[in-house]
């Protein structure tokens, strides 16, 4: 048994908590090793009927309904003229577009990570760089991008390389602070893998900067957020850095 046999799940829509961020914590029911089989797919099918449920078709459709009334309020807000040919259509299509750059809300990890975790006796470290990143500014509902790179130290097994990708993309497509995306990408893989260490480094940048406030068009952020080995051992960081990139790193 692996821990994929645990469920990895998000709240959502009328589960979601109160509306001060992003629906936190991050719900990983561990596996539950006790238990007959029998119980454990009982606890198994509860948990996944009231916590992990995929948004319906209707949900969706009452979703989008809901932001579209929002936007045409903006929109009046400004000034403009809603019944103007340009605008007719405008927030219908903003809220489909909102509702895609915050799809990682009803996005299950589980799911996404699949069968992808593997016993391999590698032992050395595992990058991947240059994911791309999309998210949304939690402070200005404006896009920030960039790039994430994510390193570990296996311990004995090893996730599919792909999967590093999906699951930065679900935590990027909800609205978020760079830091805490950070974070919760090397603890997602931290919890799935438990692993010998995790770093992830994310660079992006900030519309709300570039287009607003100080307006620097070069500004980049970076952050970065490690466990394990990488805290505690300076030689396994930096040969993380020098295989990242020797040239910006060392
Ligand atoms: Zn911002």
């Amino acid at each position: 048994m692996t821990d994929l046999d645990g469920v990895w799940c998000f709240l959502s829509g009328s589960n979601a908590p109160p509306s001060h961020g992003p629906p936190y914590p991050t719900m990983y029911h561990p596996p539950q090793r006790g238990p007959s089989p029998t119980k454990r797919s009982l606890q198994r099918s509860v948990t996944e009927k009231s916590l992990c449920h995929e948004p319906s078709a209707q949900s969706q459709k009452a979703k989008e309904a809901k932001l579209a009334v929002g936007v045409r309020m903006i929109l009046e807000s400004l000034g403009e003229d809603v019944e103007r040919e340009g605008l007719l259509q405008t927030p219908e299509r903003y809220a489909r577009a909102m509702l895609f750059f915050t799809k990682g809300y009803s996005d299950n990890i589980g799911e996404k990570i699949n069968d992808a975790v593997f016993d391999v006796a590698h032992n050395d470290i595992v990058i991947v760089r240059d994911i791309d990143l999309f998210s949304m500014c939690e402070h200005h509902l404006v896009p920030f991008m960039g790039k994430i790179h994510i390193g570990y130290l296996p311990n004995g097994r090893v996730l599919g390389l792909s999967k590093l990708a999906r699951i930065a993309e679900v935590f990027a497509r909800r609205l978020q602070i760079q830091e805490r995306l950070t974070q919760e990408v090397a603890r997602a893989i931290d919890d799935i893998l438990h692993p010998q260490g995790v770093i992830v480094i994310a660079e992006a940048t900030h519309m709300c900067m570039v287009m607003r406030g100080i307006q620097k068009t070069g500004a980049v952020t970076t952050t970065v957020h490690s466990t394990g080995v990488f805290m505690t051992d300076q030689r396994m960081e930096d040969r993380f850095h020098t295989l990242l990139n020797p040239r910006r790193f060392s």
